[in-house]
C-alpha cells in the first residue's frame, strides 16, 4: 500500500472511533473535531492528509512546527501548537500557530500577544490545565486554581482570543478518572467564562473516555500517522 492508502485507511479508522464514541455518548459528532499531530513527520504526510479532508493539525516543537506549517502554507490548514512553550519563543509560536493550546503560566502571554499581533486574524488560546497529582515530575500545565489568573491575563491581550482549556491524562492512571476531573474543573471553569467552551483532551490511546468527557476537540497521532520514529 501506498502512504496514501495507509493514512486514508488509518484516519477512516479514527473517524469511525470519533463517531461510535459520539454515539455511544450521545453526542453530536460534529461537536467533536478531529485535530491530527504530525510531530515527526514530514510535510508530505500533512500534504496528504490535507488531501483526505483533514483541516487541523497539530506540532509540539517550535522549530519543526515553523518549518512544517511554512511548507504546507498553501494548503489553508488550522495549525495547533500542543507543545511545552517557552517564553522566550511564544511571539515566534503565535506568528503561525492559528490555535495555542499549551498555555500554561502568565509569562507566556506577552509574547504570544506580540506575535499576534502581526498577524491578520487573532490567535485563539487554550489554558492547559494539569491532571496529574500535586508534585508529581514532569507535569505540565496550571493548577486548576490558577486557572482564573491566567484567563484574565489572555482576556487582557487584544489579539488573543480565550477559547477554553487542554489537559493530557496522566500516565499510569484511568484516563476516565482523569477526565472526569477535567469536566468538573470545565464545569467551574464556564461559569466564570461562558464563552471558552472548547476543550482538547484525548489522543490516540483514551479518544473515547475523553468525548465522553465532554471533549471538543480530539488530539490524534500515532492512531493516524503510525508510531513516531522516536519516543516523545
Ligand atoms: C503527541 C501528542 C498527542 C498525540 O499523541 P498520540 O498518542 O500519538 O495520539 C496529543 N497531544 C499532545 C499534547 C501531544 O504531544
Amino acid at each position: 500500500m501506498s502512504r496514501a492508502d495507509d493514512l486514508a485507511a488509518s484516519l477512516t479508522a479514527v473517524r469511525l472511533r470519533i463517531s461510535e464514541a459520539c454515539e455511544e455518548a450521545q453526542r453530536d459528532p460534529d461537536d467533536v473535531s478531529l485535530v491530527v499531530v504530525t510531530k515527526f513527520f514530514p510535510a508530505d504526510d500533512v500534504r496528504i492528509l490535507a488531501g483526505l479532508g483533514v483541516t487541523q493539525v497539530a506540532e509540539n516543537r517550535h522549530q519543526e512546527a515553523q518549518a512544517k506549517a511554512a511548507e504546507c502554507e498553501d494548503l489553508g490548514l488550522r495549525w495547533h501548537f500542543v507543545g511545552g512553550l517557552q517564553s522566550n519563543k511564544a511571539a515566534a509560536v503565535a506568528a503561525y500557530a492559528d490555535v495555542v493550546e499549551s498555555i500554561d503560566r502568565i509569562k507566556l502571554v506577552g509574547g504570544l500577544q506580540r506575535g499576534a499581533a502581526e498577524r491578520a486574524e487573532p490567535v485563539d488560546c487554550l489554558l492547559q490545565v494539569s491532571l496529574d497529582a500535586p508534585g508529581a515530575s514532569g507535569r505540565s500545565g496550571a493548577d486548576a486554581g490558577d486557572l482564573g489568573a491566567l484567563a484574565a491575563a489572555v482576556q487582557e491581550s487584544p489579539d488573543l482570543n480565550l477559547c477554553g482549556l487542554m489537559a493530557v491524562a496522566p500516565l499510569g492512571e484511568d484516563p476516565a478518572q482523569a477526565f472526569a476531573r477535567l469536566s468538573q474543573i470545565r464545569t467551574e471553569f464556564l461559569d466564570e467564562h461562558p464563552e471558552a467552551t472548547r476543550l482538547s483532551a484525548g489522543m490516540s490511546a483514551d479518544l473515547e473516555p475523553a468525548i465522553r468527557a465532554g471533549a471538543t476537540h480530539v488530539r490524534i497521532g500515532s492512531a493516524v500517522l503510525g508510531r513516531r520514529p522516536s519516543i516523545q
